[in-house]
């Protein structure tokens, strides 16, 4: 019998360098199976939202289907091995249409199922560089940002990182936007 294939992923985020994470998944699991690692990956919300699978760039190439929150929709049945992807090819996906956050995913390569694991899964990501909340090193204290306050970012024209407990005690009510490292 033939072995089970899968598939080795590097996605990341289009627009800002940095983040990154490997992901292995098996030919035979679907869009939505992918969809349901993505999110969780780069931290997006799995309730909310829309999200798709594009076979080139975001709007521009042949879009695999939307898949709602909860993993249904046009394209979450469709199996990863009949994209016709091979090794090198990139495709591209968007979470939520309204913010349009963009990745570009390469097929890294395509191995034989070696050990059962639990896939799909998180195989590495990208060593963080970690940013420090700037109320806590007024006082002296290094400790790693988590937020980032969209509004006062926009206020001030910079961008302000918090930690959790100062976003809570000083930035109340204010729209924040998690930090992904
Ligand atoms: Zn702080
Ligand atoms: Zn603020």
């Amino acid at each position: 019998m033939e072995k089970e294939k899968v598939y080795v992923f590097k996605a990341a985020l289009k627009y800002r360098k940095g983040p990154w994470r490997r992901i292995e998944i098996k030919g035979n699991q679907t869009l939505g199976d992918f969809d349901h690692i993505m999110r969780e990956a780069f931290n997006h919300d799995t309730g909310d939202h829309l999200s798709e699978f594009f076979s080139g760039r975001v709007w521009h190439s042949e879009r695999f289907g939307e898949i709602e929150p909860g993993g249904s929709g046009s394209s979450a049945k469709k199996q990863i091995d009949q994209l016709g992807l091979t090794e090198g090819n990139a495709i591209e996906y968007v979470y939520d249409f309204g913010d349009d956050i963009q990745h570009v995913i390469t097929l890294e390569k395509i191995v034989e199922l070696e050990k059962e694991a639990k896939y799909p899964h998180i195989a590495s990501k990208n060593k963080p560089r970690y940013r420090y909340c700037e109320l806590c090193k007024k006082q002296g204290k290094n400790t790693i940002a988590t937020w980032i306050c969209i509004e006062c970012s926009e206020e001030e024209q910079r961008e302000v990182l918090l930690c959790e407990d100062c976003l809570e005690k000083k930035h109340e009510d204010h729209y924040a936007d998690e930090i992904l490292y």
